[in-house]
């Protein structure tokens, strides 16, 4: 049995069927992706996931129980917790501050009152404070805790989010675009780190991606949307090779980035 088992999934916005009839299955412990073109659903699906949205039809099981009509909160407290693929972190807020703000569901009093307390140092507050630099060390940014968030560059910024997603203990993690804005040596670096994420802390990892090196390196299964629906799902090789995925996503990609190579050489 998959940890998360997503069946016919469905979400309409007006005359438009944002995600249509989707199912996937993810195995716990598995690393998998969700491509496809611009448009086709994928956030839409993780908003689904994370019950930031209530699909028209269809059903989510996860690690055995459903999740529709939970709230995000009550999600994340099930074990599920994402990134967004426009960073949000709070930005006047430090770096710890807000790998701080992930553990909230396992938090008996509220942040506020963690972070506006004067003096007092409970145990408690000990404990997040540790837990968050040891998420920091994870994630590479050891040195960077006591810094403003939004003075960070972009890349970090990318894994502050990581950390604070992993706060939680999460069973699985569901990262959309977590490479966008990177260069390719943080992209390989980001790609290490994901492998990291369910190696060494036991988290499924589940990733939007639009960078195929990123893709096609560490997914162990593809599943690939267009206009809403899955179109293909395999493994790597599996992917790049099939004609109809080639068609709507690879060879619209390789054609547009040609189009955009050559625009700059005639400017
Ligand atoms: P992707 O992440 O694959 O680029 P999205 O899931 O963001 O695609 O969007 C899928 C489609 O649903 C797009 O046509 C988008 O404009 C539409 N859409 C997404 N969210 C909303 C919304 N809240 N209201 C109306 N349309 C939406
Ligand atoms: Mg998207």
């Amino acid at each position: 049995m998959g940890l998360l088992e997503v069946s016919g999934l469905t979400k309409k916005f007006g005359g438009l069927t944002a995600v249509n009839e989707v199912s996937i299955n993810i195995e716990q412990g598995s690393i998998s992706a969700i491509i496809g073109p611009n448009g086709a659903g994928k956030t839409t699906l993780f908003n689904l996931l994370t019950g930031i949205y209530k699909p028209d039809k269809g059903t989510i099981n996860f690690d055995g129980h459903s999740l529709i009509g939970l709230r995000p909160d009550q999600v994340n407290g099930a074990g599920m917790s994402r990134t967004f693929q426009s960073i949000r972190l709070f930005p006047g807020m430090t770096v710890v501050e807000n790998v701080m703000v992930g553990m909230h569901s396992r938090l008996r009093i509220s942040l506020i009152q963690t972070l506006t307390r004067l003096g007092g140092f409970n145990s408690q507050e000990k404990r997040v404070r540790e837990k968050a630099a040891e998420l920091l060390e994870f994630v590479g940014l050891s040195d960077k805790g006591d810094e403003v968030s939004r003075n960070l560059p972009y890349g970090d910024q990318r894994r502050v989010e990581i950390a604070r997603a992993l706060a939680s203990d999460p069973k699985l993690v569901l990262l959309d675009e977590p490479t966008a804005g990177m260069n390719p040596n943080e992209s390989v670096e980001a790609m290490s780190l994901f492998r990291r994420v369910r190696d060494e802390r036991g988290v499924t990892v589940v990733l939007i991606e639009h960078d195929m090196r990123v893709v096609m390196g560490i997914s162990e299964k593809i599943s690939v949307l267009d206009y809403g629906q899955k179109i293909a799902e395999g493994s790597p090789v599996d992917i790049r090779t099939n004609p109809r995925v080639v068609e709507a996503y690879l060879g619209r990609r390789a054609t547009a980035e040609m189009e955009a190579i050559q625009g700059e050489k005639q400017s």
